[in-house]
């Protein structure tokens, strides 16, 4: 075992500062992105750019804002829904509509049924559409249905944690570059707005036979909730891949106490560093800074440490020096943030190099023990594979995400369900093996299309044993519109006609469209665990509920819902903020970019997707605060 401490250790430079003010710039296929240094200043943002970035800012913001005040009055005008009290029933009283028993017994133990939330019961007969989190995909739902309950359903939202979190910018809040009261918004607010019923409970299990969700609330009990529709939106959890000492000594950031613990960590670390007692080597522990898993996350992360050390903290800890410090980030593919093109990886290692963050790759990660993470590395040279520690102040665990017990709880009870990673649905995000359940977000999966059934169809409809061109081309619609999925695979469909027509007589029999098949199979790769995805699912979940409603069936439901289209991904880009007022943006097909460009676009885009008005303000104020004042030393305990 060679320890690295000494050797490796990673150093910020006064070189370093300045750098990085790099030029935007798109570019196809084979261009490649190149930042342009820009003159050290000593001042944050230069008067042009604090004009440039304010205008944008604020262009976008005031845009938005208009919009939504827009909106907003219009609801008004609407008047208040036309809610009528029939009963002042407490809220959450068991069997409060009588088409429900008061209790059941369930594993033998009796558990109250809660029908009713909240003293109005007007919709009470209505279906329930049952939505369980508080993330992404659930409250895409509950903003693209605001009238929900107009449409048909008695809606209720079960969750354990009352807000909305807006997670891209979590890493921003670790150091203060935005506060976290700015990330995150009310459920309740969100749910008064659909006229859904919320309750801070988390759901345990789903009796599937008798439609009910078994939660256990805040206050510790459980209950049960019927629902005729229910949508599962509980997210994923980190995955630790089984590395022992994970969960003991690294950090997730996946809410926003992560966050909030990782910036007062940060600040108590620098302060016993700044003891007069601490020892040399112990300073460069405290200081040093490790991330586990060079995704957008770690990458993220890496880039805000950066920026908070460089253009504040060493002024103000001036018993420390740079060289105390150091941020590693250990990756276990070739590159980081190896889901963007390689060019955006590239650009991301080339600015960290300046940087000094130190980032270490094809390395895998072997346990975590108090204060030292021990990874393995394959030494290209000589084929052999080393261990080295590195000493940590704070390390941060982001390699990936798996199951919720929850969701496990369920996948393991449906036959059904064969992939055990995710719920498995088809692409109408139904559940496979259960009626009237959907999943969406990073707890769900859709399913693989079986393709070669549409084939072998199409060769029994037409009596033949090959397919001309015009029944090919129907056969590949026919794909395609089941599996949007496949679409990318199977658009150039005159190149894949000869290219499979291995024997060029102008038909494709069942062997040469099996090859064909097998190939497009071996492309398609599950959609990425992304708020992007869980948003546009939540709105056409919305779309479809919305449709669906007062469908009288449950056959007429399901008519109805094979006649709706498919769930369609459409890619708009992915972003990473790399440090230093940079950012990289990847558009797909080849259309990358990185700079202070991207940066801008970057900020525009998450100001356009906030949930709300007020998160929309506060963002923009914490922003301005940056670009204008310094970052917050001070990290009082909560
Ligand atoms: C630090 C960080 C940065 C990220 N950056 C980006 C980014 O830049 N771009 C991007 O597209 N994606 C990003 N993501 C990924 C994105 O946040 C997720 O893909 C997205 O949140 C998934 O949405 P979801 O609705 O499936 O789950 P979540 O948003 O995780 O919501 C799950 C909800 O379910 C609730 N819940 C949990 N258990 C239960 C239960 N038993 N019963 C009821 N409710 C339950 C939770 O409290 C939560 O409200 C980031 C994630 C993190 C952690």
């Amino acid at each position: 075992m060679r320890p690295i401490f000494a050797k490796s250790w990673t150093s910020f430079s006064p070189l370093a500062r300045g750098v990085g003010r790099g030029r935007w710039q798109v570019s196809r296929l084979s261009s490649t992105i190149s930042p342009v240094a820009a003159p050290s200043t000593k001042s944050r943002l230069s008067s042009a750019r604090v004009l440039v970035v304010g205008a944008v800012f604020f262009g976008v913001g005031a845009t938005l804002w208009a919009g939504e005040a827009f909106y907003l009055a219009a609801e008004e005008a609407k008047g208040e829904p036309s809610y009528v009290p029939v009963n002042k029933a407490t809220p959450g009283v068991p069997g409060a509509d009588p088409a429900y028993p008061k209790t059941m017994t369930i594993n033998g133990e009796e558990l109250p049924v809660a029908t009713c939330f909240g003293s109005d019961m007007a919709d009470i007969n209505k279906p329930r559409l049952v939505i369980l989190g508080s993330g992404w995909g659930a409250t895409s739902i509950l903003k693209h249905t605001q009238d929900l309950d107009a449409n048909g359903y008695y809606t209720v939202v079960l969750s354990p944690t009352n807000y909305f979190l807006f997670t891209p910018l979590l890493p921003e809040a670790t150091t203060g570059t935005t506060e976290c009261r700015s990330l995150i918004e009310s459920i309740r607010k969100i749910c008064f707005r659909s006229r859904a019923h919320y309750c801070e409970a988390a759901a345990q299990d789903v009796h599937f036979d008798l439609k009910m969700v078994e939660v256990i609330g805040v206050d510790g009990r459980h209950f049960l909730v019927p629902y005729d529709k229910l949508v599962i939106g509980v997210g994923a959890m980190n995955n630790t891949f089984g590395v022992p000492g994970v969960r003991e000594n690294a950090r997730f950031l996946k809410d926003i106490q992560d966050a909030r613990y990782l910036r007062h960590k940060l600040m108590t670390n620098f302060e016993t560093a700044a003891l007069p007692t601490t020892s040399e080597e112990e300073r460069k522990r405290l200081l040093s800074f490790v991330i586990a898993g060079g995704g957008p996350t770690g990458v993220e992360y890496a880039a805000e440490l950066y920026d908070f050390l460089h253009e504040d903290l060493m002024k103000y800890f001036p018993d420390l020096t740079s060289s105390d410090v150091s941020v590693t980030i250990v990756q276990s593919a070739d590159h980081i943030l190896n889901t963007f093109s390689e060019a955006i990886s590239l650009y991301a290692e080339e600015r960290f190099k300046k940087h000094n963050i130190n980032v270490v790759t094809n390395a895998r990660v072997t346990k975590v023990d108090p204060g030292v993470l021990t990874y393995r590395n394959k030494n290209a040279k000589a084929g052999e594979v080393d261990t080295f520690e590195i000493p940590f102040g704070i390390c941060l665990w982001s390699t990936g995400i798996g199951l919720r017990d929850f969701t496990k709880r369920l996948v393991d009870k449906i036959d059904m369900q064969k992939n055990k990673r995710a719920i498995e649905v088809d692409s109408r995000l139904r559940m496979k093996g259960v009626e009237g359940v959907y999943a969406l977000g990073d707890c769900a999966t859709i399913e693989n299309p079986n393709m070669m059934e549409i084939v072998k169809q199409s060769f029994v409809e037409t009596g033949k044993d090959s397919l001309d061109y015009d029944t090919f081309q129907s056969v590949i619609a026919s794909i395609v519109d089941r599996f949007p999925q496949t679409a990318m695979h199977l658009e150039k469909l005159q190149n894949l006609f000869e290219k499979y027509d291995l024997d060029k007589n102008r038909r494709l029999d069942m062997t040469e469209i099996a090859v064909l098949v097998d190939e497009t199979n071996k492309k398609l790769t599950s959609l990425p665990a992304t708020a992007q995805v869980a948003r546009q699912q939540g709105e056409y979940m919305a779309k479809k509920l919305n449709k669906l409603a007062w469908t009288p069936s449950a056959e007429g439901s399901m008519a109805v819902e094979n006649t709706l289209k498919p769930f369609n991904y459409k890619h708009l880009g992915s972003f990473s903020y790399v440090g230093g007022d940079s950012a990289v943006i990847d558009l797909g097909g080849g259309r990358t970019g990185g700079g202070f460009g991207a940066f801008l676009l970057w900020r525009g885009a998450y100001l356009a997707k906030q949930v709300s008005l007020r998160t929309r303000v506060l963002l923009a104020l914490d922003w301005t605060k940056r670009m204008f004042g310094r970052y917050d030393c001070s990290s009082p305990r909560s």
